[in-house]
């Protein structure tokens, strides 16, 4: 049975690799840090063999008197693309998620990398990650650069950013010091465009980065109870690539593309803290948000799958949806990572996020169950001896 869901699985990633199965989906749980540590919280997130993640529900002893809750499994077994562990390196995780991606982006076709999870739960430090161990971010990019170079003999091309976050389905231009809020159109030959944003053409990763840091500093970040430093919007750096075959057939052809890459709002829910007024009505409407965006890539996999191929796709249910609705899906390629804290405090949280990665793109496992439940194991043993035995003494 493993075997079969790694062939199916490895398949999957063959086929991401080719465009023709564009939607990858990855969870990423970070380590514990040391003041989790020193209060002696304990890990309840298990990862197996870099698909299949197990979480551990402590409250379960306590659900069973919980007539919404009692229903749920001690262990939850979740599989995905990849399941990487706090071991993973900024490296590999870059490798493995987003590495192909560029391969298009050149090409001129759309992508777009997601991070998403509760507040603390690594989205920047995926995304941006330090100057020392740069995040997904910085080694795009120099992997744009690179291609670029690549193939400067053949096309030119020209990269332009944008940086811009969506706050109360409000979008805002994070490169401007003017605060208004823009609106979406839609251009012929260039998609889904933010009218009156500031694009900046870059010519390196340290000019692109540079401008993320100018842009966060303008970032809306309003303390909560939950955590005083929360980001409460979606922060979407874009990435135009203009490109024009050098030599010229019968009529000047001009690609675009569009990279995108959203470190979403935190996804812990509103009912969470004691947020009350304009707190209140920011956390529905982030909910609002990732919520549309979970529909649209469920949507998405499963037309992408043959599964349903008439399936309406609600990008018009929100914001985020709106901007990206000409980068996801069809022939773009789309990551995302769920990025979860091991913490048993954060169980909640947790949970919801893998339900959410795992109903954005559903990969069937009923086959690798109650691998760490050791008692179980020994119970189940038990059990078939015991029916032994009965047979045994039946014949
Ligand atoms: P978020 O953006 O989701 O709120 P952060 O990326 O800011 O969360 O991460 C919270 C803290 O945990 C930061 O101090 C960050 O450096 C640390 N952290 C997150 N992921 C990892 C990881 N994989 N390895 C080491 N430290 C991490
Ligand atoms: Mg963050």
């Amino acid at each position: 049975y493993l075997n079969d869901f790694n062939l199916q699985r490895n398949n999957y990633i063959d086929q991401l690799k080719n465009g023709q199965n564009n939607i990858l989906v990855a969870i990423r749980c970070r380590p514990l840090n040391q003041r989790e540590i020193e209060k002696s919280e304990y890990e309840v997130v298990r990862i197996l063999d870099e698909r299949v993640v197990v979480l551990i529900d402590p409250y379960y002893e306590s659900n069973q008197n919980d007539v919404l809750r009692k229903n749920r499994n001690k262990e939850m077994q979740f599989a995905f693309d990849y399941a990487f562990d706090e071991t993973i390196s900024q490296v590999e995780i870059y490798e493995k998620t987003s590495n192909f991606l560029l391969d298009g982006v050149i090409e001129g076709f759309n992508a777009t990398v997601f991070a998403y999870g509760a507040t603390g739960a690594g989205k920047t430090y995926t995304m941006v990650g330090s100057p020392d161990n740069p995040g997904i971010m910085s080694r795009t990019m120099n992997q744009l650069y690179y291609l670029i170079q690549q193939n400067s003999n053949q096309n030119h091309f020209v990269v332009r950013v944008s940086y811009l976050e969506i706050y109360n389905e409000n979008i805002k231009d994070l490169l401007s010091i003017e605060d208004k809020n823009l609106d979406l159109r839609e251009d012929p030959s260039q998609g889904v465009v933010v009218a009156g944003i500031t694009e900046i053409e870059c010519s390196s990763t340290q000019e692109i980065m540079a401008l993320l840091k100018v842009g966060n500093r303008n970032r809306t970040k309003e303390a909560t109870e939950a955590n005083e430093a929360s980001s409460r919007s979606h922060a979407v750096l874009q990435v135009q690539v203009e490109i024009k075959q050098l030599e010229q057939g019968p009529q000047e052809e001009v690609k675009y593309s569009k990279l995108s890459m959203v470190d979403l709002a935190g996804s812990e829910r509103a009912a969470n803290t004691s947020n009350r007024g304009l707190r209140m009505i920011e956390g529905a409407k982030i909910n609002q948000s990732l919520l549309c965006l979970g529909n649209c890539i469920q949507a998405l996999s499963q037309i992408q799958e043959k599964k349903n191929s008439n399936l309406f796709v609600p990008y018009r249910g929100s914001k985020l949806t709106r901007l990206l609705k000409d980068s996801l899906g069809g022939n773009c390629r789309t990551v995302m990572i769920a990025n979860v804290s091991p913490s048993v405090l954060t169980f909640e949280d947790t949970y919801n996020t893998l339900n959410y990665a795992n109903r954005a793109k559903n990969i069937k496992t009923n086959v690798v169950r109650n691998i760490l439940n050791v008692e179980n194991h020994l119970n189940n043993y038990a059990q078939i001896i015991q029916n032994l035995r009965q047979e045994n003494e039946q014949l």
